[in-house]
């Protein structure tokens, strides 16, 4: 096992420290998850091989890596027979570890998954009669500290590499079966728009929406999604990627030109006083400034809206001033929006509770009426907590006493 750092308590909120990018196990071997084609002819080059002949490898090797799943040297059939007990006494192809799997009444599956140095963090898989969507996670914990998000009350933290972000997307495919076979058919040109892609899979669409900011790790998360959108990697379309933030106003527009995939922000409230109290990174990036960002977000058009997502907290956002509200903000800013309506997920010792069904309905009318799309999402996988904001690992519970406190902590570091 290899010892990370990890970032250091109170919640900082800028960026936090990362392991490095090339981490040997301890057999010496190194992990080739999450690296690019030009770090692999690095690799490659720095183990010995001529620099023309690193490059070639580094190509193959991605290859097999990223398209084809392979997880074993001897099945790169296009490398030569000699070099693949080189690489394999040198590289390693991981996973990240299963710990459980779970399996919720409805079809939503979910792990728990583990590092090399031992943290814990979960990935969701929810299957639709259209789609298949995997949920993943960009930190373990999170640095923020929502007031109705369970993973907001972890105290660990870390950011999640490349290799263990991209790692989940490997680990669904694995699991599900949906690796491409045969020689070199891959799945280019397999992309069409709408339900399930041409080839059958089950995983179609990304959501990064699983534990932490994606936005506070955001090298990480790019470089991960960068592989996942490779036509010669897993080949994903950007538009069947989404990333989700709590409203990192400074990264959202490089989100946009170094990401571009599906922006979603989790707004939440429509009042400084409230999305103060319930997303406490509204203190330091206000609602004006988010609107203002999500106006210039790249690439959002009628075609590719942004997401607004509101959990529907019982007597908090919930009233019909706050539907109105939201439709003249989102007027105000000219936005190519639609509205996510996410009943809240409750989870032990959260201070919410969900609005009625009826107070739910009531305020997607008013929102339909003002013109603007605002369906109810439906819970998914509360049985197993899955659910958003259910994600949580049990290895960091704290007490009452000690989530207040950490609560506070978080905040008094966002100034
Ligand atoms: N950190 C990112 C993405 C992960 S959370 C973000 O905050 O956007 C994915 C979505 O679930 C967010 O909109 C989040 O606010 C929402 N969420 C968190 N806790 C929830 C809960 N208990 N019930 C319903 N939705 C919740
Ligand atoms: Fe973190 Fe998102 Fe949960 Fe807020 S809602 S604590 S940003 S995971």
């Amino acid at each position: 096992m290899t010892s990370t750092p990890i970032m250091p308590l109170p919640g900082n909120v800028d960026p936090v420290p990362v392991p490095r990018e090339v981490t040997p196990r301890a057999d010496g071997r190194i992990d080739l998850i999450g690296l690019t084609r030009a770090r692999l002819a690095e690799l490659f080059a720095t183990a010995g091989l001529e620099a023309k002949a690193a490059k070639l490898r580094g190509k193959q090797v991605f290859h097999w890596l990223y398209h084809r799943g392979v997880t074993d040297f001897a099945a790169m059939t296009d490398i030569a027979k000699p070099m693949r007990p080189w690489l394999a006494e040198r590289f390693v192809i991981g996973r990240p570890g299963v710990v459980e799997a779970q399996h919720s009444a409805d079809g939503t599956r979910k792990w728990l998954l583990r590092t090399d140095d031992g943290h814990d963090f979960e990935m969701v898989f929810i299957p639709d009669a259209d789609r298949g969507t995997l949920c993943v996670s960009s930190q373990v914990g999170c640095t923020l500290n929502c007031r109705f998000c369970a993973t907001g009350t972890m105290r660990l933290v870390r950011n999640l590499t490349p290799g263990e972000i991209v790692g989940q997307v490997m680990l669904a495919r694995d699991v599900l079966g949906e690796w491409p076979k045969g020689a070199m058919d891959g799945l280019d040109g397999d992309e069409d728009e709408g339900g399930y892609s041409a080839d059958g899979r089950l995983l179609t669409n990304i959501v990064m929406m699983g534990m932490g900011e994606p936005l506070y790790n955001f090298d990480n998360v790019r470089d991960a999604l960068r592989l996942v959108m490779d036509g010669d990697g897993l080949a994903l379309s950007k538009r069947r990627i989404t990333l989700s933030t709590s409203g990192v106003v400074p990264l959202m527009a490089r989100a946009g030109e170094e990401i571009g995939v599906n922006l979603a922000v989790s707004l939440h409230a429509v009042t400084k006083e409230v999305r103060d109290e319930i997303v406490p990174i509204n203190r330091k990036y206000g609602l004006e400034e988010l609107l203002a960002a999500c106006a210039a977000y790249p690439g959002a058009s009628n075609a590719r809206r942004i997401t607004f997502e509101y959990v529907m907290l019982k007597d908090k956002n919930d009233s019909d001033a706050d539907a109105r509200e939201l439709v003249r903000l989102i007027k105000q800013h000219r936005l190519p929006a639609k509205v996510n309506l996410i009943p809240f997920n409750p989870w032990p010792g959260a201070a919410y509770e969900c609005s009625s069904d009826e107070r739910i309905r009531r305020f997607s009318e008013i929102v339909f009426a003002g013109g603007i799309s605002a369906p109810i999402r439906t819970p998914r996988g509360r049985d197993i907590a899955a659910a958003c904001g259910q994600l949580k690992t049990a290895a960091q519970k704290l007490s009452r006493a000690e989530l207040d406190r950490l609560a506070e902590e978080k905040q008094a570091a966002l100034g």
